[in-house]
């Protein structure tokens, strides 16, 4: 006769009831797989650009994590903020190890930074232009701060990718037509900039908006084909800067990091209505190095 056939007691069906809270509580706790499973869906990695270096870069799958954090760029004051707050895994918007290495010391600052978060067991997952590309990624949130209307990819993903995303880059309608100028100041006040720069002529009436965040000023000609007015983009070069002029579509260029870390913000929310169980935050330490004299 099994235990459980007999009258079960008060007292017995609390340890019951509290140990079958202790097994679901560890069954149901969260790995880093869990969390880059979500990612991939979130921002299929298939869409990442193929130079790019996308997916889990550092870190064992099969760990169970209890905090994340995520950043645009790992430098080592932020695997500090990460270690210090024993955090399980870092979601790095740029990624780690982009460059190929053939060792691993302690002579780099990269490999100082790398053999510590290993060492702390803290796993490293970047989405960098899977993230940009995604229908709820960079570029498209930048297309909802900005109220953009039709909107679509400014470079379309070939028949496969497409099922999973839309494209590189976004390009949409102002809901009304502004000045150049008008639009800077609304571009200005979504990412708390008192200073950007810009190629164009103020007065110049702007209808359609294309927008590639990062170092993406070769988009122009994209944006340029889909009679867009304007780029708007992290950073452009001198000379990206004169073809715009010759081209004659203006830049609006609010740095890269304004351009792109907001995202890795809404990224932890997302991750935290994701994974209630997890403790989630953007690092606090990150700062853009570039500053306005
Ligand atoms: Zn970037």
């Amino acid at each position: 006769m099994s235990y459980l056939s007999q009258p079960v007691g008060r007292q017995e069906l609390e340890i019951l009831i509290s140990l079958s809270s202790v097994v679901s509580e560890f069954i149901m706790s969260e790995t880093v797989h869990g969390v880059c499973t979500f990612l991939d869906q979130f921002a299929p990695l298939r869409t990442a650009e193929s130079w790019d270096n996308v997916g889990l870069l550092l870190g064992d799958a099969s760990r169970e994590i209890d905090s994340l954090m995520t950043c645009l760029t790992l430098t080592p004051d932020v695997a500090a903020e990460a270690i210090k707050n024993k955090v399980g895994l870092i979601v790095a918007h740029h990624p780690i190890l982009f460059r190929a290495v053939q060792r691993l010391t302690t002579d780099t600052t990269e490999g100082r930074m790398l053999l510590e978060l290993a060492e702390n067991r803290i796993a490293v997952y970047s989405p960098h232009t899977a993230f940009d590309s995604a229908t709820g990624g960079i570029n498209q949130q930048w297309c909802e701060l900005l109220n953009l209307q039709q909107t679509q990819s400014l470079r379309p993903f070939d028949e496969e990718k497409a099922e999973l995303s839309t494209g590189a880059g976004r390009c949409g309608d102002l809901p009304n037509p502004v000045s150049l100028s008008q639009l800077i100041q609304q571009v200005k006040g979504v990412c708390s900039l008192n200073h950007l720069q810009y190629v164009g002529n103020c007065d110049s009436e702007i209808r359609r908006v294309g927008v590639a965040c990062g170092a993406a000023a070769e988009f122009m000609n994209e944006a340029a084909l889909l009679d867009c007015d304007v780029l708007i983009t992290g950073e452009a070069r001198f000379h990206a800067c004169l073809e715009a002029r010759t081209k004659n579509i203006s830049l609006i260029i609010v740095g890269h990091y304004a351009s792109e870390r907001f995202a890795c913000e809404q990224l932890a929310n997302a991750l935290q209505t994701e994974f209630p169980k997890l403790t989630t935050r953007a690092s606090e330490i990150e700062s853009d190095p570039v500053n306005f004299g």
